[in-house]
């Protein structure tokens, strides 16, 4: 059975008694809390596949000996988890992972960037210290054009969006381009 906000928070508890350090740094955030967490690359709860999009750089021949694809250009995973998840951890240089991998507990979804709830950072990391963080990834992410930042942003409904993730308040880009704002 899928588990919910309750049950992780109870977990994370148990496990991480004091705050660890996050960091954004070239592109990819250093969680202090992923080496005993492991949740993001492993089994999912739940099969609905999450999606990773690919740069074209990033795309080449036996690429499904490395992820399960969604289509030519996404990689997903599922209640499987990824397929180079090893148990020292992601089996793929930096620069073959999918971008969502180095931006996660946030995510662009929609267009802006919120961060995942239950992840132990996002849990326990004060808002005030997430919400730079964010600013700084979605300062990075601006780096990609238009046309890559719309393959790489998720599209969640609403209720998914309220349910899951919580708001940093950072638009990326908008119908007419990319175009940093916060609100
Ligand atoms: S849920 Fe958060 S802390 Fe856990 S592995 Fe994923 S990013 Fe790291
Ligand atoms: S590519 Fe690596 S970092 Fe990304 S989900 Fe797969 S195992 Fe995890």
């Amino acid at each position: 059975m899928e588990k919910k906000f309750w049950d992780y928070l109870e977990k994370w508890r148990g496990l991480f008694p004091r705050r660890r350090t996050l960091r954004w740094r070239d592109g990819w955030i250093q969680n202090g809390y992923c080496c005993d967490c492991r949740y993001c690359c492993g089994p999912q709860d739940s099969n609905e596949p999450y999606p990773m999009a690919l740069l074209p750089r990033q795309i080449h021949a036996g690429i499904e000996k490395d992820f399960y694809m969604l289509n030519a250009d996404t990689a997903y995973m599922d209640g499987r988890g990824c397929k180079s998840c090893s148990p020292t951890g992601c089996g793929l240089p930096r620069e073959n992972r999918p971008v969502a991998c180095g931006l996660f507990p946030f995510a662009l979804i929609n267009g802006s960037l919120y961060a995942y709830k239950t992840c132990p950072a996002i849990l326990f990391t004060p808002l005030a210290q997430l919400a730079p963080l964010g600013r700084e990834a979605a300062r990075w992410l601006t780096g990609f054009s238009h046309d890559e930042l719309r393959h790489l942003s998720l599209n969640v409904e609403p209720a998914v969006l309220a349910e899951k993730y919580i708001s940093l308040g950072i638009e990326v880009f908008d119908d007419n381009g990319v175009n940093l704002q916060l609100r």
